[in-house]
């Protein structure tokens, strides 16, 4: 069977499972949610999708605006990214580098937008402290430099960082990187930031969820928006079972977000694949044979990244780049090749196999940033999406800018919250441009 493909379906499907994963099989029983709606409903706030960005607005509504607001979910709760993602808490999001912002929106924003991500770090340390338990591994985060030549743009990253942010960066040797964390044949140095961190994506989410009821949300699972219309100025959202009316909806179906879904957000997305594989746990010989000390979170410095950590059953979690379309979503060829590369850093695991894999659709915007904002001509209809794939921390200070939002508050005059997401000049075309980036992507990253 096919996976659902948001550039082709009108809809994301109706309490699917969740996909076979590893956190599927490692996690347990899900909260107990509000069930199907089966009754008509009449809600203040109404809110599309609960994934870290949905169930972080219904908790922030409540807690921060005394608005008990109701959250509809096609599937489960964090059926999408939020349950599939490699569960990198890391002090960033989107895709656009710091000095570009700098360059492009002058250092006053850098410095909006910089404190925009840490907070929403510092929510989530909060919220986790108050009882998640989501499998929370030693801060560390190892950004790796994949050629020799990428360790002086490292360097002058790390310089901004500290002068800019007084954000210390410690600098590691290929020496070092293979003495005291792992000997990663393909890492020729890195930067270390100490406040990045692993966790257990989809125990984090259920986490909010429960956070959010106890707040006074309800959490309605298995019920998809399957149309939607105004009529007498409110909206008007149709479920399988119960017909909704809101006098405000907050779209937080992100890269999910099925065809022709609402004109806010239509033709202003990308969602592409990103892949995981979970390997079987690895033996002491295997974890001595590579130095694997480190649970610290892994990414590398290509165009196409790859990622990866150690889990704490000892298995390797390797991640990168999936296929591009739904219906090849489940090739094996994605996951071999996934399986390769990490063969290729780890000589030693020639014998190694992995046990689970899976994809998921990550959102990106054309201008590389989120957009957390009301439509362009309905301030009751807001939305945030396009986190490019850098979303478990940011989702969560996304979802409470959104309540901030929808509860009449101005957000700060930053890019992400004063300008729309912006369209593709040719929607119909997003693919093929994917398709060539991809190309250039594996050029870049081989030769230059
Ligand atoms: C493989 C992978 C690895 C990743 N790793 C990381 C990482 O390590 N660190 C990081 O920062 N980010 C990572 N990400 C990105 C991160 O997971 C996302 O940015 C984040 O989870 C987005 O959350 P969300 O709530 O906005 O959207 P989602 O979690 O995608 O939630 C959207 C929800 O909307 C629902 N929905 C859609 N249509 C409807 C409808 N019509 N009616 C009702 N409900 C609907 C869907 O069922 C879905 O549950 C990764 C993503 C993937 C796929």
């Amino acid at each position: 069977m096919s996976m659902y493909d948001p550039l082709i379906q009108t809809s994301a499907g109706e309490n699917q499972p969740y996909p076979t994963s590893y956190w599927a099989d490692v996690s347990g029983t899900p909260p107990k949610n509000n069930g199907q709606l089966s009754e008509d409903l009449d809600s203040d706030v109404v809110i599309i999708g609960a994934g870290y960005t949905g169930l972080s607005c219904a908790l922030h509504l409540a807690k921060e605006h005394n608005i008990k607001a109701t959250v509809l979910e096609a599937n489960q709760t964090a059926w999408g990214c939020s349950g599939r993602n490699a569960g990198f808490i890391l002090k960033s999001t989107g895709r656009k580098p710091w000095s570009a912002m700098s360059s492009q929106w002058g250092e006053e924003v850098m410095r909006g937008i910089y404190s925009e991500v840490c907070q929403g770090v510092e929510t989530v340390n909060e919220l986790i402290n108050q009882g998640i338990d989501c499998q929370v591994q030693d801060p560390g985060y190892i950004r790796v430099a994949h050629k020799p030549s990428m360790m002086k743009s490292l360097s002058v990253q790390a310089k901004l960082l500290e002068k800019t942010f007084g954000y210390q960066v410690e600098q590691l040797t290929r020496a070092d990187i293979h003495q005291d964390y792992m000997a990663d044949e393909n890492a020729h140095g890195a930067l270390r930031f100490n406040d990045g961190y692993g966790i257990n994506p989809l125990k984090l989410a259920w986490g909010y969820q429960q956070l959010a009821q106890q707040a006074g949300a309800t959490v309605h699972c298995g019920t998809p928006v399957n149309q939607w219309f105004a009529e007498n100025n409110k909206q008007v959202l149709i479920t399988p079972k119960a017909k909704v009316t809101a006098k405000k909806v907050i779209i937080a179906t992100n890269g999910y977000t099925p065809k022709g879904f609402h004109l806010s957000v239509a033709n202003r997305t990308l969602p592409v694949l990103s892949q995981i594989i979970v390997t079987e746990p690895l033996s002491a010989e295997q974890l001595a044979a590579c130095n694997f000390i480190t649970s610290n979170v892994v990414m590398d410095t290509r165009a196409l990244k790859y990622y990866y950590r150690k889990l704490p059953d000892n298995r390797i979690l390797f991640g990168g780049r999936g296929a591009i379309t739904g219906k090849s979503a489940d090739d094996p060829y994605y996951a071999k090749r996934l399986l390769s590369v990490l063969k290729q850093s780890f000589p030693a695991l020639q014998n190694l196999q992995y046990q689970y894999a899976w994809s998921g659709w990550i959102c990106m915007s054309l201008d590389d940033i989120p957009h957390i904002n009301s439509a362009e001509d309905n301030d009751n209809v807001l939305y945030a999406m396009g986190y490019c794939g850098n979303g478990v921390s940011f989702a969560v200070q996304a979802g409470k800018r959104l309540a901030d939002k929808a509860a009449g508050k101005d957000l700060p005059n930053l890019p992400l919250f004063n300008s729309q997401l912006p369209k593709f000049p040719l929607p119909a075309l997003r693919r093929v441009g994917q398709w060539g980036y991809f190309h250039y992507g594996k050029i870049k990253d081989q030769y230059f």
